[in-house]
């Protein structure tokens, strides 16, 4: 469906249905072997770790809305990560954003790191520091556009380039923006990699993480590895992210309608020091951002004056839920210095502005009234 609009690919991507039934739905194939008609014959399935239809059918359909040739499934975001770094060796340097999520800050500098595979932090919102950190022994770069939480873009085609000159693998984590606003495979980017429980899930019930390479060579390497290691995404999961998939169209513009409303009167709410959100006409990176994707996106991160109290905020909040992640349906806060970034060392923490007053919003689909009301009764209550 090469040609198709990415709303009906959402519907009709990968696998559409099933044949044999007529089932708009790909069926739940929960099997972990099949029966083989002969000793060397099968019919293309033979167990599930290495391959099984419900998985294969979302593993082409994010192939698909990435725009790739190749897409795999993973038992979380992290997974997924873990399974792209596998493709290094002792002596090869990974580059990073800062702002990079946390999770993939610490299993690159407290696992990958164990079998001799280092790692740097590097602004990749100025494209001369890119090209100075690129060095003989860096071997992939690894980008989030906007990044997390302060939500800094980085202009993914430039990177791209630059890196690419040198050899250098771009791998874009799209787990912010989705298929649906950004496209990293098609601004020159290598992998893409996801944690599609957030979006693309879209419930905040599932778990999972999604690769996707347009590069036969990557391609092969990676269902090596994802074989050879084993975390793939089960059955039933792969699923309800199939499900999840269909309405994200939907979903995205809702989100990024609530979130522009709720930042322009966050912007007018006393108490409000500071406000990052990409969708700003004067936020870093805006033209680039607006350049490289479909909105704003649906995560804002405030910082309250000094005279609030982030900690009255979050008890004090009703139709927000304090809790970690983003991306599903209900809106969620959460405190990324002591959540989602507290793996990332307190100096490094304080110099990219991860600061013990962020407070990080992930807007969901209620009604942006009831939202905004909501922070405001907070955000007054938190006065000292
Ligand atoms: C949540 C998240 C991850 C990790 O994914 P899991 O599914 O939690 O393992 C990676 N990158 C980003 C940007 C995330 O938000």
């Amino acid at each position: 469906m090469a040609q198709t609009h990415m709303e009906t690919l959402l519907i009709h991507g990968g696998v559409d249905g099933d044949a044999t039934t007529g089932s708009v739905n790909v069926p739940i194939y929960q099997t972990s072997t099949y029966a083989q008609d002969a000793l060397g014959q099968h019919r293309g399935w033979e167990y599930s770790r290495t391959g099984n239809p419900t998985r294969f059918a979302l593993e082409k359909l994010i192939a698909d809305l990435e725009g790739g040739t190749h897409g795999y499934a993973f038992g979380s975001g992290m997974a997924a990560i873990t399974a792209v770094l596998s493709l290094f060796r002792s002596g090869d340097r990974i580059l990073m954003s800062e702002n990079v999520y946390g999770g993939s800050f610490r299993v690159l500098d407290k696992v990958f790191r164990n079998f001799g595979i280092t790692w740097s932090i590097v602004d990749t919102t100025d494209t001369e520091k890119v090209k100075a950190a690129l060095k003989e022994d860096v071997r992939a770069i690894l980008i989030e556009s906007p990044a997390n939480p302060l939500l800094t873009v980085t202009d993914i085609a430039a990177v791209s380039d630059i890196a690419r000159e040198k050899g250098v693998i771009t791998i874009v984590d799209n787990t912010f923006m989705t298929p649906y606003l950004q496209r990293p495979l098609a601004l020159g980017a290598d992998i893409v990699v996801h944690s599609a429980t957030k979006y693309l899930g879209g419930h905040s019930d599932l778990v999972a993480g999604l690769v996707v390479v347009k590069d036969e060579a990557l391609a092969e390497r990676l269902a090596f590895i994802q074989n050879a290691t084993g975390g793939v995404l089960g059955p039933f999961d792969s699923f309800l992210l199939i499900r999840g998939i269909k309405t994200l169209g939907v979903r995205m513009d809702r989100h990024a309608e609530n979130t522009q409303k709720i930042a322009h009167a966050l912007r007018e709410t006393e108490g409000v020091k500071q406000i990052w959100y990409p969708g700003f006409a004067d936020a870093q990176g805006h033209e680039v951002h607006m350049r490289q994707a479909g909105s704003g996106g649906a995560m804002i991160s405030l910082e309250l004056e000094d005279d609030y109290d982030v900690r009255t905020f979050f008890t004090a909040i009703r139709v927000f839920t304090l809790a970690e992640s983003l991306g599903g349906v209900e809106s969620l806060a959460c405190h990324p210095a002591t959540m989602t970034h507290a793996s990332i060392p307190e100096d490094i923490r304080q110099r990219v502005g991860i600061t013990d007053g962020l407070i990080r919003l992930s807007v969901g689909l209620e009604n942006a009234e009831d939202l905004i009301a909501d922070l405001k009764q907070a955000i007054a209550k938190s006065r000292r």
